[in-house]
């Protein structure tokens, strides 16, 4: 069985095509979003999602989040006396979400399509491919994000459009234009902060909040911070559907509050609203067209649906947005769009999607520049949001007198100097020696489909071709390294699947323990009582006491005991 797969930053959602239509599939828990965090304790036990996002309240050291951002790095999370790079832990996510699927379709699954942004370079692309393979599935396609998006919203229409996907998500903002012709979705441009989500509207909340109370951030433990953060990521998400909304915390007996209105917050907003002005800018002037020439703006992304991102893209586009799809699940039934056409399901047309190069490429040169030669500058050769497959040819020139080889530097990225881009590569020729500027070597790039990237130089006057594809081998593993990795993650012991909702229960309580003195008292009664339930070990008997007891945290949990 094929299934698609939402890898998010914050949540991630499971897909599949089933029965002539698009579905997500719920998690062990009965959710369609799963955190993407994982949390290890001390005996090496991994929880994932939901769980292990309520275990890094109290147990932030043991708890990993947004790793995607660190995919294709080294970057190491210590988590208890573990190491784990962000293929691992994405891989441990993605395990447990091909496991769920599993239980509820009842069926095997072997393969999958994941969804990536797409200014995800080559080396982040292998690297969720690899996390993929690590979790036992054969990741059959890697697709972008807003294509997944904006074929899930195009399906069902008929006529060419040219869309604008607007993706606020927990830690990042993605804008791509994009346009469908008959059965063909082409990306024309993406931009994007990869510093700006809904996170940091949280964030102004949590600010305002210890302002208005003169509390410093500095006195205050981290496990309260983030139940502080905690208690504003529910008030921004209650914005949806309230005009003002009232946060309270208690800190040692003393209660804390702060009533504001929706206006008020938008005010405090203003930079960050300043900052998604950027990227549409750029996107638009990448793809050569303007506001008005967007049809659709597409929705995606939980933080769109706080009311004062719905007024900004309002007062930008007018009405012409949409929410016809659930701004979390776009993504997902795109994916899963994707997966019947993979299927060659009769019920679905077959759309063909095109790509953009998400990065500029380019190669390092030598600039005359009246009596000096400037080293070091960085020529483009294909430009960003050039649609691939593409192959571009620049000619150059030998630098310095006799010199007989020129080596080129294959570099991504848009900086003016070539050493703050990224080296992929490099690549050389032999020329023969003679005065500088005489021999022409002409550098061709050509990006196909699977964005991989191949380089040929050629010299003029002696005819000598070179060619390389640019694998990025120092990031590739070996098939020994994958066993020994594999290995390693499977020794690991997953947490028992049918206790996970008791346990869920009981780490909510303590949370809610530490968290909420004026009700010790309750709590510690219930926690109790339901240790007593779980060592009867009596399924009816838990399962009648956890709703009892789930009931009475929620309340308390949303202060409304
Ligand atoms: P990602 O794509 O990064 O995994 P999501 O699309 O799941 O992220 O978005 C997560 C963000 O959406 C979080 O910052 C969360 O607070 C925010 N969010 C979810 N629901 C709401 C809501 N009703 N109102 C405001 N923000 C919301
Ligand atoms: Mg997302």
């Amino acid at each position: 069985m094929l299934i698609g797969i939402d890898l998010g930053t914050t949540n991630s959602l499971v897909s599949c095509f089933r029965n002539g239509k698009a579905e997500i599939i719920p998690n062990r828990l009965g959710k369609e979003l799963t955190p993407s965090v994982i949390s290890v304790d001390a005996d090496g036990k991994v929880y994932v999602g939901e769980i292990a996002k309520e275990r890094g309240m109290l147990y932030p050291l043991e708890t990993a989040r947004v790793f995607k951002r660190s995919m294709g790095t080294n970057k190491e999370y210590v988590l208890g006396n573990r190491q784990f790079n962000a293929v691992e832990l994405s891989s441990l996510l993605l395990r447990s979400l091909k496991e769920d699927a599993e239980v509820y379709l009842k069926e095997k699954v072997t393969e999958a399509i994941i969804s990536v942004p797409a200014y995800f370079n080559d080396l982040q692309r292998k690297a969720t491919k690899k996390a993929g393979e690590l979790a036992g599935l054969k990741v059959h396609r890697i697709i972008n994000e807003p294509t997944a998006a904006a074929i899930a919203f195009g399906m069902d229409k008929k006529d060419d459009s040219r869309y604008l996907v607007f993706d606020l998500g927990g830690g990042t903002f993605d804008v791509s234009i994009l346009e469908l012709y008959g059965s063909i979705m082409e990306v024309h441009a993406i931009a994007g902060d990869n510093y700006v989500g809904g996170e940091d509207f949280t964030e102004v909340l949590c600010k305002m909040f210890l302002n208005h109370n003169h509390i410093s951030s500095d006195l205050l433990d981290i496990i309260t911070l983030n139940e502080i953060y905690k208690v504003a990521e529910t008030c921004k998400c209650a914005f949806s559907t309230m005009d003002e909304i009232t946060m309270s915390y208690t800190i040692e007996e003393k209660k804390y509050e702060m009533h504001i209105t929706l206006d008020d917050y938008e005010n405090a907003c203003s930079s960050l609203l300043d900052k998604l002005r950027r990227p549409i800018e750029r996107s638009l002037k990448d793809a050569g067209v303007t506001l008005n020439d967007i049809d659709q703006v597409i929705l995606v992304g939980g933080a769109t649906k706080l009311p004062i991102i719905r007024r900004f893209v309002s007062r930008l586009f007018g009405n012409k947005y949409s929410c016809d799809i659930d701004p979390d699940k776009a993504v997902a039934l795109g994916v899963a769009l994707q997966c019947g056409m993979k299927a060659r399901d009769k019920e679905i047309q077959e759309v063909i999607l095109t790509d953009v190069c998400p990065y500029t490429l380019g190669t390092e040169i030598v600039m005359h520049n009246g009596m000096f030669d400037e080293t070091g500058h960085y020529l483009p050769i294909i430009e960003r949001n050039t649609v691939i497959p593409v192959s571009r040819t620049q000619t150059v020139y030998t630098a310095h007198d006799n010199q007989t080889q020129v080596n080129i530097k294959v570099l991504q990225g848009e900086s003016r100097k070539a050493y703050f881009n990224l080296l992929l590569g490099e690549i050389s020729v032999p020329v023969p020696a003679g005065p500088k500027g005489k021999e022409a070597i002409d550098i061709t790039y050509t990006y196909d489909v699977n964005a991989l990237l191949e380089v040929e130089v050629y010299v003029h006057s002696t005819g000598i071709r070179r060619k390389v594809i640019i694998q990025n081998e120092k990031n590739q593993m070996s098939d020994e390294e994958a066993t020994i990795q594999l290995e390693k993650l499977q020794y690991l012991k997953q947490n028992p699947r049918d206790e996970e909702v008791n346990q869920l229960l009981l780490l909510q309580g303590e949370r809610l323990y530490q968290e909420m003195p004026e009700y010790r008292y309750e709590i510690d009664r219930a926690l109790t009582e339901f240790e007593q339930v779980l060592a009867r070990q009596n399924r009816t008997e838990i399962e009648l006491s956890r709703k009892k007891i789930g009931q009475l945290f929620n309340e308390i949990d949303t202060n409304l005991a």
